[in-house]
């Protein structure tokens, strides 16, 4: 895994957020140790530090997805490290992301037979602006190292805003049935849908909707929460 991943993004020797020298991965000792991760007690749907099911879980109206992990915090450093990925191209940085998301695939989903990894897309003209699908880069990294088949099964039916810039009744209401399922899906049980970053559920969540249309049972992971 890491040599694969050595030859698609070769790793520099300073920190991929600041100037000091980066330690084992592309990060230095202090940066890394920003990185929260989620352990102990969360929410048993959304996976959120939690006792018992969140608030947003209770009020959600129908949830389609069996349930969402995710591996860290998204705090202000994984903010930081997101847009310099998503944003500023850096793609150099996948591989850390992956970092983290391998372990908690490890933690909370080995023991569950999936039989496809799957992932937020992203609208035609984004991946036109970015160059590639953030989600997509993931899925692919976590398949080489699970080996569990990426099968491209969603597609983006419109463009939607940038999720931070609305309010949260907004985005709810905006995502409605944003995604649909591609022609011809094969006929899968469990599913793994792969995202960066988890914030209200609801692009797990109609991602989700479309999934389990056709029968799948959704399992979520992304990188923060
Ligand atoms: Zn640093
Ligand atoms: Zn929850």
């Amino acid at each position: 895994m890491r040599l694969i991943t050595n030859l698609l993004f070769p790793q520099p020797s300073s920190c991929a957020l600041c100037e000091r020298k980066a330690a084992q991965g592309l990060l230095c000792r202090l940066c890394q140790q920003d990185i929260e991760m989620i352990d102990g007690q969360h929410c048993e749907r959304c996976g959120r530090p939690h006792e018992g099911l969140c608030d947003d879980c209770v009020g959600r109206p129908e949830t389609f997805f069996v349930m969402n992990r995710s591996a860290v915090r998204y705090n202000e450093k994984m903010k930081e490290v997101m847009s310099l990925y998503k944003f500023r191209g850096q793609e150099t940085l996948a591989p850390l992301l992956a970092d983290l998301l391998i372990p908690a695939f490890t933690r909370y989903y080995s023991s569950l037979a999936v039989q496809a990894i799957t992932f937020v897309p992203i609208h035609e003209q984004r991946l036109k602006e970015r160059g590639f699908n953030q989600a997509q880069q993931l899925a692919f990294l976590l398949s080489l190292k699970t080996k569990v088949p990426v099968i491209n099964l969603l597609e983006r039916n419109r463009m939607t805003e940038k999720q931070s810039k609305q309010h949260r009744s907004e985005r709810l209401h905006r995502l409605e049935h944003a995604f649909s399922l591609r022609p011809n899906p094969p006929s899968l049980g469990n599913v793994l849908l792969v995202d960066d970053v988890y914030t209200t559920g609801s692009t797990v969540n109609e991602c989700a909707r479309a999934l389990a249309k056709a029968g799948m049972k959704v399992y979520s992971l992304t990188v923060a929460r």
